[in-house]
């Protein structure tokens, strides 16, 4: 069964939608602000959120960033009553997949649902060590909400090294992976890509994984106790 998440402040509405979503055989959990929404998404995996704008506590825009910040292709459909543009083009580029202007009719937010759904959504592979959350097609690394930003090679060589946590991995085998026909790479060079890494990792707040070097030999991950 299909679990939907649904953030909505207005009883009348909230009330109303979940019991004809819940007559077409969805599964509605309602969350009435912005830190309840957050708090619910944690619970479980949802296949769908229904998201309005003006919440009690801030924005629905919130949530949708930081989801999708999080890399979940999590499909959310955004239920604006702000029948401006702005509002729906900020929802979009914000991460929402579609929108639903008020006042609107159950039998359309249904169809939008069952059309969401039937969109693929392909999810993209994610790593975690520690707290660090690795998304590897975006090349793009996170402790909580923190992006800790990274260049190409030091993104190479975080990637080989959370391939094997706590295992070391040689300067040569660094090479080796690292390694292109259209650079030439020496051992220096490891070390210093190593070295930046190792320095903002340090650098952001609360990341509790760090690159121990094993003299002579390699680098290994480490999480912090
Ligand atoms: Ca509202």
């Amino acid at each position: 069964m299909n679990q939907i998440l649904l953030v909505e402040d207005d009883p009348m509405l909230g009330t109303n939608l979940k019991l004809n979503l819940e007559l077409e055989g969805f599964k509605v959990d309602w969350a009435q602000n912005l830190a309840e929404a957050f708090a619910t998404n944690e619970q479980q995996p949802y296949q769908l959120a229904l998201l309005d704008l003006g919440l009690p506590d801030g924005s629905g825009l919130n949530f949708c960033r930081s989801v999708r910040e999080k890399g979940s292709r999590l499909p959310i459909i955004i239920l604006t009553a702000q029948s401006d543009e702005d509002s729906v083009v900020e929802g979009l580029s914000a991460g929402a997949d579609d929108y639903v202007k008020k006042p609107f009719s159950n039998r359309e937010v249904v169809a939008r649902i069952r059309a969401a759904l039937r969109a693929p959504t392909v999810r993209e592979e994610q790593i975690r060590v520690g707290n660090l959350l690795v998304l590897m097609e975006q090349r793009r690394v996170y402790v909580g909400q923190e992006e800790i930003p990274l260049n190409r090679r030091e993104f190479d060589v975080l990637k080989i090294l959370i391939a094997r946590p706590g295992v070391v991995v040689t300067r040569e085998m660094i090479i080796t992976q690292l390694g292109d026909s259209a650079e030439h790479i020496f051992d220096r060079t490891v070390d210093s890509h190593v070295s930046h890494l190792r320095a903002k990792l340090k650098k952001a707040k609360e990341c509790n994984i760090r690159v121990k070097s094993e003299y002579g030999v390699g680098y290994r991950i480490a999480t912090l106790d």
